[in-house]
């Protein structure tokens, strides 16, 4: 969404060039923005300052089927790990629906997650080790279970505790602000750093816990005519213990229509996967869900086996590519793309969603983890129109004040980053966001990585900086050629120094 034109791109090979160059920030004063695809969406994977791009070293994939535990490099694809993973019929739970070109690095920092998170959580759950290299250029290794290194500079104390218990949003996922909510159930200094959007230390090596594949799958897509029947189907779905309830809504719907992929004219559609230990028992499932819902639906389609779950699930993989092949005076940009509610509060949610967007006229298409009470909402503005972008910071307070008043995080899964920044003080309150800083002062007391990221910057405008519109930084035709065409067909993958060959 955004387009900030650094000083240089660092392309460090190994550990020993990464920590040369962090030193030589820490003594020159130069930010820092590590990054690995580049796919994240709040702008944590850019800035003015020098980029550490991990894509010219940091790779390769090892399994020890014993022990049940990948190791992989931080450039390393989810997609890479799974493909080493399932080879000894193993995988990595967590499903970012970018497996394909998020890298380890990006998911941990992230604390990403998929649609399988709604039965087995974002990956913080499945992180045993990182190998990291800090602001001082030294190399360390932090094991789960391991006590604290520099997590020891930063003990809380009782009252601490009891305010983040209190400020923390009670979501089924959160991405927002540093975890200490998790670090107090944990005591682990793995829990300060993952989510930490590369404003801690870089990540060089990630160990995966793996979990064996499930035996059966089976499925079923559940169509309705109103968008109010979520309040009762989500909750209902997920007491059936699903590995993934995901939503599309009407006007995705109505991107993939052509494809000949649904019903017309639903309101939306929950596909919906169970894993079980044998094919009766999953399917046994799938009836269940069909039998309870039965009063509410208009399309049912049940899938027994994983062909047929592929197709069911052909729609959803649909979604991304049809919304990034959008016309030019119809852009898609992430600007409330990933609040989380209270499960019980999705339908209020969704409902307040569409009203704000209805009254700032920029139309949205909402998707994603309805089991978790996190949808995605791509804000679809006309950028060629007067006023958009008023509009467009319209929405993003309106949806702001939304998520406040539901108990909801503005994050779920992609991070503060530049966009969210400036909004966690009236999300967390001013004693958690002063915990926040003086956390950053324990790992980074310079601000070298990645200043303006969870913690604003002092001229914070989130909406400021965006790739698209007059105001765009100017860089060559070319080269904007390209990137929109890694946009357009998720070519997230490629190296992006590659671009400029
Ligand atoms: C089409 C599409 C679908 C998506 N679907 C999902 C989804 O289902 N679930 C989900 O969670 N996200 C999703 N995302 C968002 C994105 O893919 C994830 O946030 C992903 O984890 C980012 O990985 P990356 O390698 O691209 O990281 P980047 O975008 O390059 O970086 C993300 C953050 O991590 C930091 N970082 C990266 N590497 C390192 C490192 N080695 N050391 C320290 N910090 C580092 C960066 O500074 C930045 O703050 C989607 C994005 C797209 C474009």
């Amino acid at each position: 969404m955004y387009r900030i034109v650094p000083q240089a791109v660092a392309l460090p090979r190994d550990t020993a060039e990464l920590g040369a160059l962090l030193r030589w920030a820490a003594a020159s004063g130069t930010p820092l923005v590590p990054r690995g695809s580049g796919s994240g969406m709040p702008g944590g994977n850019l800035g003015a300052g020098v980029i550490v791009d991990c894509s010219a070293g940091f790779g390769g994939v090892s399994v020890d089927p014993l022990r049940r535990v990948a190791r992989a490099g931080a450039a390393a694809t989810w997609a890479q790990v799974s493909d080493a993973a399932r080879r000894h019929g193993l995988r990595l739970p967590p499903d970012p629906s970018s497996g394909a070109f998020a890298t380890c690095g990006g998911m941990v920092m992230t604390n990403a997650a998929g649609p399988r998170s709604v039965r087995y959580g974002s990956v913080r759950r499945w992180v045993e080790a990182l190998d990291i290299v800090g602001v001082d250029g030294e190399a360390r290794s932090i094991k789960r279970d391991g006590g604290t290194g520099t997590g020891e500079a930063f003990a809380l104390d009782e009252h601490a505790r009891r305010l983040i218990e209190a400020k923390f949003p009670k979501t089924r996922k959160n991405s927002s602000g540093y975890a200490l909510d998790e670090y107090v159930r944990s005591g682990d200094e793995l829990d300060l750093l993952i989510g930490s959007e590369g404003t801690l230390a870089c990540v060089t090596a990630v160990e995966w816990r793996l979990e064996p594949i499930p035996p059966d799958q089976a499925g079923v897509a559940l169509g309705f005519r109103d968008l109010a029947a979520l309040g009762e189907a989500v909750p209902y779905l997920v007491a059936l213990n699903p590995s993934a309830v995901e939503l599309l809504d009407g006007t995705l719907l109505s991107f993939v229509e052509d494809a000949g992929a649904v019903t017309p004219g639903l309101a939306c559609l929950l596909l919906v996967e169970f894993e079980r230990e044998t094919s009766a028992a999953a399917r046994g499932a799938v009836g269940d869900a069909v039998r309870g819902l039965r009063h509410l639906t208009a399309h049912v389609e049940t899938a027994v086996d994983r062909a047929g779950l592929e197709r069911l699930w052909a729609v959803r993989r649909l979604a991304s590519p049809a919304l990034a092949r959008l016309p030019e005076t119809q852009r898609s940009l992430q600007v409330v793309e990933d609040g989380c509610v209270p499960l019980e509060r999705l339908g209020d949610y969704i409902a307040g969603l569409r009203a704000a967007a209805a009254a700032r006229d920029v139309p949205v298409a909402i998707f994603g983890h309805a089991g978790d009470g996190h949808v995605h909402v791509n804000a679809l503005p006309d950028a060629t129109r007067a006023g958009w972008l008023d509009a467009l910071r319209g929405l993003y307070d309106d949806v702001a004040d939304l998520l406040l008043r539901l108990g909801g995080t503005p994050s779920g899964e992609h991070g503060d980053g530049r966009l969210r920044a400036g909004l966690l003080p009236r999300f967390f309150g001013p004693e958690v966001m002063a915990l926040f800083r003086e956390l950053k002062r324990a790992y980074d007391p310079r601000s070298i990585l990645n200043p303006g990221v969870i913690l604003p910057a002092a001229d914070w405008q989130p909406l400021a900086d965006l790739k698209v519109g007059a105001a765009a930084a100017a860089i060559p035709d070319d080269i904007a050629a390209r990137l929109r065409d890694v946009e357009r067909s998720g070519g997230w993958a490629v190296p992006k120094p590659e671009l400029a060959r």
